[in-house]
């Protein structure tokens, strides 16, 4: 054995050993009642205050987000997640009760939830917090155990999750495991009873694929080209202001941010000077806490390489050193271009003209269907079309990204984009087995299932079924 499959070996061990002894904790049934699931929901929540400062700090140094940012996008609505998961985890363990039909008469029907396990959460690098800790408490409030394998890439963030929760925690409950590909190929190869992974659609594969092998429930929140449209009769002011501010939040790097404009030709002039008013009056900058570095050198060339100048509306402008492309907008943008081949996940918007909505939606459907998708229209029409012919995972009609605010409404993906639905009650259900259960009395019994076939009988039993 060379060092490298001496290397693999002793990583297949040690996350085998983990998983293991998560597995046998598991069947202790430590987890399953809903006062522990609580506990450490509250645990969980006490921490992420405790460890408030610490965390906004590691992502500033990260990719220079502000703590206002932080607040606003991750810090918040992790804590509302988990308000939600405790304050509800007891309705939502509680018996569903389903109608019985005739032929089961007497009985009664419900579901009765169950924890998958041992779950395996893999979290992407551009809202490391969120996409990390967001299926966690769902895991938790579902009653399962978790490893957790934040992104590498904002290595201080993922460095103090870890030591909030390992320092904390029962590993045999929570860890998290930090790493890269050596060390997720290595988790990957052991069995879980749930792998939730948050990633592009390439690793996506990877991860089904490792799935399968145990036929491992999974979810997979991936990616996608999204579309915004805005219709001939579209209010302008207010989508375009709605809409620049979701696509250069957190510098584009963001999945469901609307990755391309759609504009009606007739309005197409307007739309790009308000949007550039907008881009203005954000005055978006690191020094403005209101931008976001590039993640990495790689993810820096990769988008800057998509701006073709002949194409620039707006910006275009970048600095390698500080790792900042500053909010660009691409005019008269064809499909041939090189913006339009790949998710962009980068602050530059390309602006492409339609004539029909007929013409829009075929543009829309020559991609994979995508994460999210957003109309600005006040059109009936348009609208019941929009919900109707496009199929997307979550959109919204006149706002963008805002329905991820809501945890009522389920979040993921379709195709492409991925699969499975999380947020508030999704999230349990997404790490719950639902056991569907029929339960009767001995006390009386039809009989007419038993010996004795006629066609009387056969007749009653049709009409009871
Ligand atoms: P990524 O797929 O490169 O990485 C995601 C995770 O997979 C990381 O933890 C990484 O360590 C791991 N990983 C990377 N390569 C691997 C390999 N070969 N084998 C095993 N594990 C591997 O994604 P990313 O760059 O972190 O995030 C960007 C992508 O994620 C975009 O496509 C974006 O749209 C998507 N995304 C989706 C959502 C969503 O909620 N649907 C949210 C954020 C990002």
């Amino acid at each position: 054995m060379n060092t490298t499959q001496n290397n693999e070996a002793l990583l297949d061990n040690q996350m085998k050993e983990l998983v293991d002894n998560q597995r046998k904790y598991y069947n202790t049934n430590a987890t399953l009642s809903a006062g522990f699931r609580i506990e450490q929901l509250k645990k969980l929540k006490s921490l992420l205050l405790k460890h408030e400062e610490d965390m906004h700090r590691a992502i500033f140094n990260d990719f220079s987000k502000s703590k206002y940012e932080n607040q606003l996008i991750e810090f918040y609505p992790l804590l509302d997640e988990i308000d939600v998961a405790i304050k509800n985890v007891k309705k939502w363990m509680k018996h569903k009760s389903l109608k019985t039909n005739l032929f089961n008469f007497p009985a009664k029907s419900y579901l009765v939830p169950e924890p998958l396990g041992v779950s395996l959460v893999i979290g992407a690098w551009n809202l490391p917090y969120n996409l990390s800790l967001t299926p966690l408490i769902g895991s938790m409030a579902a009653g399962n155990t978790t490893i957790l394998k934040p992104s590498e890439l904002p290595a201080n963030t993922s460095a103090i999750m870890a030591k909030i929760i390992n320092d904390n925690f029962d590993p045999n409950y929570l860890k998290v495991v930090e790493g890269a590909i050596p060390e997720t190929t290595a988790l990957l190869k052991q069995r879980y009873d749930k792998i939730f992974f948050t990633g592009s659609p390439m690793v996506g594969k990877i991860v089904n694929k490792a799935a399968a092998e145990h036929l491992t429930n999974v979810t997979l929140e991936l990616g996608g080209k999204n579309p915004s449209i805005f219709t001939e009769d579209s209010d302008l002011k207010m989508g375009v202001k709605r809409m620049i501010w979701a696509r250069f939040v957190n510098s584009g790097q963001f999945c469901i941010t609307a990755d391309y404009a759609l504009v009606h030709k007739d309005r197409k002039d307007e739309f790009l000077k308000l949007a550039v008013e907008e881009i203005e009056k954000h005055n978006f900058s690191i020094e403005n806490k209101n931008f976001v570095q590039i993640i990495n050198e790689r993810n820096f060339d990769r988008v800057v390489k998509l701006i073709d100048p002949e194409k620039v509306y707006y910006g275009g402008t970048y600095d390698r050193e500080k790792r900042v492309i500053n909010p660009t907008i691409l005019n008269n943008v064809t499909l041939d271009d090189a913006v339009m081949q790949d998710e962009i996940f980068g602050p530059v918007l390309p602006v492409i003209e339609y004539e029909t909505l007929d013409e829009a939606f075929e543009i829309i459907k020559r991609y994979e269907k995508p994460l999210a998708a957003y109309l600005f229209s006040n059109d009936a029409t348009a609208k019941k079309r929009f919900l109707k012919e496009i199929p997307f995972g979550n959109g919204a009609i006149n706002d963008c990204v805002m329905q991820i605010s809501n945890p009522n409404i389920p979040f993921g993906g379709v195709g492409n984009s991925g699969m499975g639905r999380y947020h508030g009650k999704y999230s349990f259900e997404c790490f719950s087995n639902f056991k569907g259960i029929l339960d009767k009395p001995t006390s009386l019994e039809t009989n007419l299932k038993y010996y004795g076939y006629s066609d009387k009988r056969m007749k009653i039993m049709k009409a009871l079924s």
